[in-house]
C-alpha cells in the first residue's frame, strides 16, 4: 500500500462546466438558428405569394378586346417584383408575353396546363422551386359606344369584370329614348339576343361634338374565348432557406460551437482560478516548514476572498501553534539533558563506591540503564525537532549512497541471526548528510531485523534509473495490517505495545525514517502482507544526472 497515495477522481469540475455551457449554448444556437431560418423562410415566401397574387390580378384587368382583337394594355406588366407575366389561350399557347424573365428561362420547362383553381401552384423545374398563379379572364361584359343620332356602333370592347359588378341597371335609364334606341342597335350589331343580356351602365355624352351613348352590357353568352393571366415567380424563400441551412451547417456551426467553448472556457478559467491558487498552495504544504513561506494568493473574484483570506488565517495559525510545539520539544529536550547527565554521573559515583552494599549497587545500576534510555530518547527527540527545521543543523555534501548502504549491512550482519542478501549497485551519488542516510538504513534493517522471522532473510537492494535511486528492504516476518500502515510513520506508534516494549523499543525509528527522507526529498513507500513480510521502497533524486 503507498503511504501517500493521491488519486483524482473524475473530470475536473472546469472541465465539466465547460462541456455543460457548450452543450447549452450549442442547443441554444441550433434552436435559434433553426427559427431563424424558418422565419426567412417564412417570411419570404409570404412576400412572394403575395406579391405574385397582386399582380396577377392587376394585370387580369388589362386585358380585352377592343373592336373584336385581343388588346393587352400597356399598363399590363410582364415582369416586375421578380414576377414573370404572361396571357395564355385556353389550350396553354402564349398569347402575349414570354416565360424568359428574370433568370427564368422556362420555355422548354414543362409547364401545367393553364387552370382556374386560385390556388398558388408550388412547382421544381430544372432544379429550382416556384409558384404559380393563373386566373381566368372571361370577357363577359361589352362596352359600345352608339351615336345617338343614327345609332350606328362607333366603337366597342368586351372586357372582363367580377360578377358584383353585373348588376343591372335602374330601368329609369331604359325609359329614356336615345338609351333605349342605343341598346337595341348594340345588341343587333353584336347579334345578341335580348335574353341573355342586361343593360349595366348606359352614358350620354359628347364626343369630339357629337352626341353619343356608352353602353356597358352584360352577357351570358359567351362571345370571345376566355384566356388566362399567369403569373409565375422564383421562390426565393425555399431558396435562401436551403442556402442557409447548408451555410449554416457547414460554417456557422462549427465557428459558433468553437465561440462558445471558447467563452466557456475563459469563464470556466476565471472562476477556477481562485480556487486553483488555493489548491496550489495546498499541494505546497508538505511539511511544517512549507506552512511559514506559503500564502494563498488573492484572487479579484469577490466570491473567494473571504475563502482566501480565512485560509491565510488558517496558515499563519498552523505556523504559529507548530513552532510552539518544535520550540517546546526543543527547550524540554535541552533542559532534560542536564538533569539526566547529573543523574548518570551520579550513579557512576555511586558504583564506584566502596561503602555500597552488592544489593543496593543492583538498584543504582538499574537506575543507571533507565538513565541511558532516557538520554538517548531525549537526543532523539532533539534530532527529530531539527530535523524538522531543515538542513541548517546538518552536512550535506555528494557522497555514494551505496558505500553508506554496505557499511550499514555489513554492521547488521554481525548481530544479526537473519541471511541478508545483498543487491547494491555501485557510483550512487547523492546530496546527502552521511550520518542521518546511515541511521535511516540502520532504522530500516533494525525493523527487519526486529520484525522478521527467525532465522528468515533481509533483502536489500540498491539501484539506480532514470536520475534515481531506489533503496528497497524487505523481509519475510510478521507484515504490517492494512490499516496500521499509515500509522507506523507517526511518532512512538507501535504497533504491538507490549512486544516493542519487549525489544526496548521508542516508536521513533520509522519517523526518523520518513523525516530523514523527506528532507533528503525523497518518497517512502511500504508493501506488507500480514504474515508474509514487508518491503519498504524508498526513492531519492541522484546528485548529477547526466553522469549517472
Ligand atoms: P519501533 O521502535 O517500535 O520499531 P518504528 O517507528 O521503527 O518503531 O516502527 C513502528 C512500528 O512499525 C513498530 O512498532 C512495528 O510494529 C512496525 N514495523 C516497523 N517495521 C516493521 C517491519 N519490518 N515488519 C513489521 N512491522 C514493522
Amino acid at each position: 500500500m503507498k503511504k501517500k497515495a493521491h488519486k483524482k477522481a473524475g473530470h475536473s469540475a472546469r472541465l465539466r462546466i465547460n462541456i455543460w455551457y457548450t452543450v447549452l449554448m450549442t442547443v441554444l444556437g441550433a434552436v435559434l438558428g433553426v427559427a431563424f431560418v424558418l422565419s426567412q423562410r417564412y417570411i419570404s415566401t409570404l412576400n412572394i405569394r403575395s406579391n405574385l397574387m397582386t399582380q396577377v390580378e392587376i394585370n387580369a384587368d388589362e386585358v380585352d378586346y377592343e373592336n373584336g382583337i385581343l388588346e393587352v394594355e400597356n399598363d399590363f406588366t410582364y415582369n416586375q417584383r421578380g414576377i414573370a407575366s404572361v396571357v395564355l389561350a385556353e389550350d396553354g399557347r402564349v398569347l402575349a408575353g414570354s416565360y424568359a424573365a428574370f433568370g427564368m428561362d422556362l420555355s422548354a420547362a414543362k409547364l401545367p396546363d393553364p387552370g382556374d383553381s386560385g390556388e398558388i401552384l408550388s412547382l421544381e423545374l430544372n432544379g429550382k422551386r416556384y409558384c404559380l398563379l393563373d386566373k381566368r379572364v372571361r370577357f363577359n361584359v361589352l362596352c359600345f359606344t352608339v351615336d345617338a343620332a343614327t345609332g350606328e356602333v362607333l366603337d366597342w370592347s368586351s372586357e372582363s369584370r367580377s360578377d358584383d359588378a353585373t348588376s343591372p341597371a335602374p330601368p329609369q335609364m331604359l325609359a329614356r329614348a336615345a338609351v333605349r334606341n342605343a341598346y337595341e342597335n348594340a345588341l343587333l350589331f353584336a347579334s345578341l339576343d335580348e335574353n341573355d343580356c342586361h343593360l349595366l351602365f348606359a352614358k350620354e355624352e359628347n364626343l369630339y361634338d357629337v352626341p353619343v351613348v356608352n353602353l356597358d352590357i352584360h352577357c351570358s353568352e359567351k362571345l370571345f374565348d376566355d384566356v388566362f393571366v399567369r403569373g409565375i415567380a422564383a421562390d426565393e424563400g425555399n431558396a435562401f432557406a436551403d442556402r442557409k441551412s447548408i451555410l449554416l451547417l457547414s460554417i456557422l456551426l462549427p465557428v459558433y460551437l468553437a465561440i462558445a467553448a471558447g467563452i466557456g472556457y475563459l469563464i470556466s478559467s476565471r472562476v477556477f482560478s481562485g480556487v486553483g491558487n488555493l489548491s496550489r498552495t495546498v499541494a505546497q504544504i508538505r511539511t511544517t516548514d512549507d506552512v511559514r513561506s506559503v500564502r494563498a494568493v488573492s484572487t479579484d473574484i469577490r466570491e473567494l476572498e473571504p475563502l482566501t483570506d480565512g485560509f491565510n488565517r488558517m496558515l499563519a495559525r498552523l505556523h504559529q501553534s507548530f513552532e510552539a510545539e518544535k520550540h517546546f520539544t526543543d527547550n524540554a529536550s535541552h533542559e532534560l539533558k542536564t538533569p539526566i547527565a547529573v543523574i548518570h554521573a551520579q550513579c557512576e559515583l555511586l558504583i564506584d563506591s566502596a561503602t555500597l552494599n552488592e544489593e543496593d549497587r543492583k538498584h543504582v545500576l538499574r537506575i543507571q540503564k533507565q538513565a541511558r534510555a532516557m538520554s538517548r530518547l531525549v537526543g532523539d527527540l532533539l534530532m527529530i525537532s531539527r530535523l524538522e527545521q531543515g538542513q541548517e543543523y546538518f552536512d550535506f555534501s555528494v557522497e555514494d549512497f551505496s558505500i553508506v548502504v554496505r557499511a550499514v549491512c555489513e554492521d547488521a550482519a554481525v548481530i544479526s541471526d537473519k541471511k541478508l542478501i545483498l543487491d547494491v549497485k555501485d557510483d550512487v551519488m547523492m546530496r546527502m548528510d552521511v550520518t542521518l542516510m546511515t541511521r535511516l538504513v540502520e532504522n530500516l534493517i533494525s525493523n527487519a531485523d526486529k520484525y522478521g522471522r527467525d532465522g528468515g532473510s533481509i533483502w536489500v537492494t540498491l539501484d539506480k534509473r532514470d536520475g534515481r535511486a531506489f533503496l528497497r528492504v524487505a523481509d519475510d516476518g510478521i507484515g504490517i495490517a492494512p490499516e496500521e500502515q499509515e500509522k507506523i510513520f507517526q511518532r512512538f506508534y507501535r504497533v504491538d505495545k507490549a512486544r516493542s516494549r519487549e525489544m526496548r523499543s521508542s516508536g521513533l525509528g520509522l519517523s526518523f525514517v520518513d523525516e530523514i527522507c523527506r528532507l533528503h526529498g525523497g518518497r517512502i513507500t511500504v508493501e506488507s502482507t500480514l504474515g508474509k513480510g514487508t518491503v519498504f521502497t524508498l526513492e531519492f533524486q541522484l546528485a548529477d544526472q547526466k553522469t549517472q
